[in-house]
């Protein structure tokens, strides 16, 4: 079974879409994790990040695999390198990138193969799993995105210039060529605002049991 979870940053899919795998057994993939290794790879690359081609040919040479849920890049755990400000910065930009998505979903593909997964993103519901069995959209207000994010504690910027980041990346995700940031017209909704993580995963929970009958 795949379930799909998508829904803009911040929202607090990764931990919703974790918790609810290591609560059912599945495999759990986060999508925007490849998209941060592939921009680490380029950013280490110290190409010309206006050459398209030069990209695509960095992104080309990752190789991707997932080991005890972490991510690993040409055989190194990149699971901490990629939170920064600067990937975070600079991510929505090289994912707009078609064969960049394309690459990122071909390895989605093969590591779901013939495995129950929670797969976590943007487009997972509506491009590269269409036909999930389960799909959710989490959405909040850019508000209490902006305060988790800032709760966190990764960040090194104020309340004012991360709700910045946030809303130029919403505004990226959302207006990209493919693979944008869409509610998949099967998806079920959820308006994590005002909800506890237990509350948002027991509503995804339940989505999965109503499938599974
Ligand atoms: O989920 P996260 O915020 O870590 O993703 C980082 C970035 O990767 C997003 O801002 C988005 O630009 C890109 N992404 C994407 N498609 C996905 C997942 C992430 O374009 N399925």
């Amino acid at each position: 079974m795949v379930v799909a979870i998508d829904g803009p940053a911040g929202v607090g899919k990764s931990t919703i879409a974790a918790t609810t795998a290591q609560k059912i057994g599945f495999y759990y993939l986060n999508s925007g994790n490849f998209y941060r290794a592939v921009t680490k790879a380029v950013l280490k690359a110290h190409i010309n990040q206006a050459k398209e081609e030069d990209i695509i040919a960095v992104a080309n040479e990752c190789n991707f695999n997932i080991q005890d849920n972490c991510l690993y890049l040409n055989g190194k755990s990149v699971e901490k390198v990629i939170h920064t400000d600067l990937i975070d910065n600079r991510v929505s930009f090289f994912s707009t990138i078609p064969e960049v998505r394309d690459i990122v979903n071909r390895n989605l593909k093969r590591i779901s193969l013939h495995r129950d997964v929670v797969v976590e993103g943007r487009d997972i519901g509506t491009v590269v799993f269409p036909d999930a069995e389960v799909k959710i959209f989490l959405d909040a207000h850019i508000q209490i995105r902006t305060q988790r994010r800032f709760e966190q504690g990764i960040s090194s910027l104020s309340r004012e210039k991360i709700k910045k980041t946030i809303r130029s990346r919403d505004h990226s995700d959302k207006n990209k060529p493919v693979g944008s940031l869409k509610k998949a017209v099967d998806a079920f909704y959820i308006d994590t605002s005002y909800l506890t993580i237990d509350q948002v995963c027991e509503k995804v929970l339940s989505e999965i049991r109503k499938k599974q009958k």
